[in-house]
């Protein structure tokens, strides 16, 4: 079943909250809503559950739209959190509560219950009761019990974000395959990029009510769209570097004036030929792309080390090139002092560019 959201709008008063987005989340896809803190996530997720009224547009499930319908008569599961167990009932109690309401047969709901411990592998610790299980057993017997009426589509809200950091991390993998196996349309609310990254199948990146980009993970972090989604994903974030665009030539090779009046000159995408010289614009790079080199190079910036940060087999290399500052990743080997004069050199082909209208640039 899928899910379609077309010019969907909320606005609360004065304040649009979302402000008409699409949006189709496939049968058995797992889309993650990710944005800063007010950008408009819950508000979508609470529409398409029928917990808010949209105040535009259509909400389409399985094709059919479901605005006039009240949450029930949605069957969507929604939840806030995975972990939700009540802590005297066991493992099989925990499962069957949701259907307690339905008037099901003691022999019905048994099989119910029997079907969802198949899937989710906890056939041996249902007489458990919750204190007596692993975390990622309790994070199984929560989902189960939100697939267990059988929902056409799931949707959770922020489900990692009670979880201490390890415990995070354990499960976001552990979800991922979980939610693959239930072939549902799946939205999942989010603030925390790796979040996103590691369990969605695609991301939605929001800011302010509007839908920035969707796509896989992938391209999300390899070709973001615009300078706002360049921003917001990687940690550390992407430098950016304000520049004008002075010539243009063979292979693809951009000469720049930096704000500040060094020159760099880099390959980029062949699409920054079409701009017109003089333009103004953005270079992004992340700070695994930058190579700190000690001699003076075409496609670096002298730049001065202000600060250094171990990050264990890693080093964050803080430089300013008088202008920026430039963060760059390196082996926790290399021999940086601060206060030192080096250079730090775009690797090939991993530029970003972004025009006067923070767009990325590219063919
Ligand atoms: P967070 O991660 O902080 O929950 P979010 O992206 O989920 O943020 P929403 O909760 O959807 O954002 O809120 C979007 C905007 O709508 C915010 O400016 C918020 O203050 C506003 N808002 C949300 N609910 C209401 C409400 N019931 N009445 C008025 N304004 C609201």
């Amino acid at each position: 079943m899928t899910i379609e959201l077309q010019q969907l709008t909320k606005q609360f008063g004065q304040l649009t909250a979302v402000d008409a987005i699409d949006l189709e989340v496939g049968d058995g896809e797992v889309l993650c809503l990710l944005g800063p803190s007010g950008c408009g996530k819950t508000t979508t997720l609470r529409m398409i559950a029928g917990l808010e009224w949209a105040t535009g547009g259509e909400i389409k499930l399985a094709g059919r739209v479901v605005n006039h319908l009240a949450a029930r008569e949605r069957n969507v599961a929604m939840s806030f959190q995975f972990y939700a167990l009540y802590p005297s009932l066991s493992v099989a109690e925990n499962l069957a509560y949701p259907l307690y309401a339905e008037g099901l047969s003691g022999a019905q709901i048994k099989h119910k219950v029997a079907q969802v411990a198949r899937v989710l592998q906890l056939d041996s610790i249902l007489n458990r009761l919750p204190g007596q299980l692993a975390e990622g057993e309790k994070q199984r017997v929560a989902v189960g019990r939100s697939i267990i009426r059988e929902p056409n589509c799931f949707l959770f809200d922020e489900p990692l974000s009670r979880l201490d950091v390890t415990l995070r991390e354990e499960m976001r993998g552990e979800i991922k395959e979980v939610l693959q196996g239930l072939k549902r349309a799946t939205v999942i609310v989010t603030h925390d990029q790796l979040e996103a990254l590691t369990m969605a199948d695609r991301i939605a990146v929001m800011r302010a009510g509007v839908i920035e980009q969707v796509a896989s993970p992938h391209d999300i972090f390899q070709m973001p769209e615009n300078l706002f989604v360049a921003g917001f994903i990687g940690t550390p974030g992407m430098n950016l570097v304000s520049a004008t665009l002075t010539d243009f030539g063979q292979n693809n090779v951009g000469t720049f004036a930096v704000e500040g009046g060094q020159t760099l000159t880099i390959a980029v995408d062949p699409a920054v030929g079409r701009l017109e010289r003089g333009a103004r614009v953005t270079l992004g790079i992340r700070p695994r792309n930058l190579e700190i080199v000690h001699e003076s190079v075409a496609d670096g910036l002298s730049s001065v080390i202000d600060m250094i940060e171990p990050m264990g087999a890693e080093t964050l290399a803080h430089l300013n090139d008088g202008m920026h500052d430039i963060r760059v990743v390196t082996d926790w080997r290399a021999p940086l002092e601060e206060g030192d004069h080096v250079h730090v050199r775009f690797l090939p082909g991993v530029t970003h560019v972004f025009d006067a209208h923070e767009q990325a640039v590219r063919s």
